[in-house]
């Protein structure tokens, strides 16, 4: 039987589990069909090789050929195969409500709801071209998701440093500056407008407010502000 060896490249070989491994066929399908039958979305890919030479998702293998498979690193200069996000903003699913409030946190516009149903996070990708976060690696098969990530880790603090790190947030950080519960830019405030509903404590020693107005919750630069710039350095770090 036909058989080809894949070699994958950084988070890929986390994905599928192995760096590498041999597949056979009895009639080897596209590069594109290969890398889901290993478990990996195909735009989580960026670069094909094929005994060194380039190629695309719809290339079809020759017994023994080596494929070498390369993620899709989004600061890289040099996008082969993928097209840039169009803004950096994000949708995530269902499962991710903790890694959605950290991402509103750092001040990226984050759509969620733990209503969505599969067909309405496709649709906000498709119309809103946001970039989708999710756990269901079956959302990033579809056709109309074009820009896109299989979140592997499970515990909030580590997605949010793999989203982060993967698409090279680092100069993008505003802390502060939109609302945890409904994703609105926050406006800064005058002190004296919301004085009566402060707590005593916050009201002797901070001056600046921002608030959401559509909610109209009121935030501070108060201690939750200096743990979450410590933790912003850490994950600089
Ligand atoms: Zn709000």
């Amino acid at each position: 039987m036909p058989e080809v060896t894949l070699r994958l490249y950084g988070y890929l070989a986390k994905i599928a589990g192995k760096r590498e491994i041999s597949l056979s066929f009895p009639l080897l399908p596209t590069v594109k069909h290969l890398a889901e039958h290993l478990g990996i979305p195909h735009i989580e890919i960026d670069l094909i090789l094929i005994n060194g030479e380039e190629k695309d998702f719809s290339a079809i293998p020759l017994h023994g050929d080596r494929v070498a498979l390369y993620p899709r690193w989004h600061h890289l200069p040099v996008s082969h195969l993928q097209e840039n996000p169009p803004q950096l903003a994000f949708v995530v699913d269902v499962n991710l409500g903790q890694l959605a409030k950290l991402l509103r946190m750092l001040g990226f516009d984050t759509l969620y709801n733990n209503h969505y149903t599969d067909r309405e996070l496709l649709e906000i990708v498709h119309e809103e071209k946001r970039i989708l976060l999710t756990r269901d690696k079956a959302l990033l098969y579809h056709q109309s998701v074009k820009w896109g990530h299989w979140v592997m880790a499970t515990n909030p603090y580590e997605q949010i440093a793999e989203v982060v790190d993967l698409y090279n947030l680092y100069d993008h950080l505003f802390p502060l500056t939109r609302c945890l519960l409904c994703n609105e830019p926050l406006i800064s405030i005058d002190k004296k407008s919301i004085e009566p509903q402060l707590p005593p404590r916050v009201k002797e020693w901070c001056e600046e407010f921002y608030l959401c107005p559509t909610c109209k919750r009121v935030y501070w630069k108060g201690s939750h502000y200096d743990h979450m710039m410590a933790w912003i350095e850490k994950l600089r770090k």
